[in-house]
């Protein structure tokens, strides 16, 4: 079934302690559709500028990636800059270059107007409101967003999360949205603003989901050689929305299913800078982390 994507796709440069990228392929929407393409199949709508290589094009392509809505307009493309130390959850963003994305204004295609499962990746929450309303009966959307929707367009990113079906984001955006140092309090608050599922990432601490009576945890994948995180919220939304839209299943016990492939995919995107991760994994690989999960937390019946 199809999946609907909006967001960015931008050339990151990216600096780890284990190297150095410059201008690679990036952005929320690429890092969410080359996850999701693994499942089911994707729709983009983003905007890039005529300095965008051809053969980004090709590879989204190539991934089965559906780009009729990539607006490709004069000037330059998206450009984002981070650099990480040692402690991979924190980073420093350097630079960001908006340029053609500064006036970013999503409009969907006729075809792209009968999407049942709608993702909208971290842009400005009027845009990402505006996307609601051009789907027709969209069946399960979900939203991400970031520290400077919160603090620059509170009311309006609240009037968005109100629509939603779902809202992923990471824990220090819960606390910081909600208000509350504690987690749990933090989560409870943000449910009432309207989303039925909510899923707080905690990088390499995996990830929980939250429904009004329920808590349900994941851990990370462990993986020995991180690389570059740049991404990896971005491929776990993909998973994530990638084995809903697969399954057309969104009751809580899928969600969690969801959760699993979202963490596999994330784990395959940390291991190399840009997508490269992602690039021709097979189901194999795909169900064997999902099963190793699911062993790690197996604790047998009781006795
Ligand atoms: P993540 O590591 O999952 O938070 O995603 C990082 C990706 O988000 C990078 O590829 C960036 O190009 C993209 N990104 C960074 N800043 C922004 C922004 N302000 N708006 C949209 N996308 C962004």
């Amino acid at each position: 079934m199809t999946l609907l994507v909006v967001g960015s796709v931008a050339l990151d440069s990216v600096k780890t302690p284990f190297g150095e990228a410059r201008e690679v392929l990036g952005g929320a929407a690429t890092y969410f559709s080359v996850a999701a393409s693994y499942y089911t199949s994707v729709s983009m709508i983003a905007v890039v500028g005529t300095d965008f290589p051809k053969t980004h094009i090709d590879f989204l392509k190539s991934q089965n990636i559906e780009i009729d809505g990539l607006e490709i307009r004069e000037g330059k493309t998206f450009r984002w800059a981070g650099a990480y130390g040692y402690d991979l959850n924190e980073r420093d963003t350097i630079d960001t270059s908006l340029n053609v994305f500064e006036n970013f204004n999503p409009k969907l295609l006729e075809k792209h107007k009968e999407s049942e499962y709608v993702f909208l990746a971290n842009i400005d929450p009027v845009l990402q409101h505006s996307v609601i309303n051009q789907v027709e009966s969209p069946r399960f959307c979900a939203l991400d967003t970031m520290n400077f929707w919160i603090d620059n367009k509170n009311s309006e990113l609240k009037k968005t999360i109100s629509e939603v079906d779902a809202f992923v984001l990471n824990d220090s955006e819960c606390r910081h949205l909600a208000e509350e140092p504690n987690l749990i309090k933090a989560a409870r608050k943000i449910i009432e603003m309207g989303p039925r599922i909510l899923v707080v990432k905690k990088g390499e601490h995996g990830a929980l989901l939250f429904t009004k009576e329920n808590v349900f945890s994941a851990p990370a994948f462990p993986i020995e050689d991180v690389f570059d995180p740049t991404g990896a919220g971005d491929s776990f939304a993909g998973g994530f929305m990638g084995h809903i839209a697969k399954t057309g299943d969104i009751t809580e016990e899928n969600m969690r299913r969801a959760i699993l492939y979202g963490t596999v995919m994330a784990s395959f995107c940390v291991e190399k800078f840009s997508v490269e991760g992602m690039v021709n994994i097979g189901e194999k690989e795909i169900e064997e982390r999902f099963s190793m999960l699911r062993e790690m937390v197996n604790f047998g019946s009781e006795n």
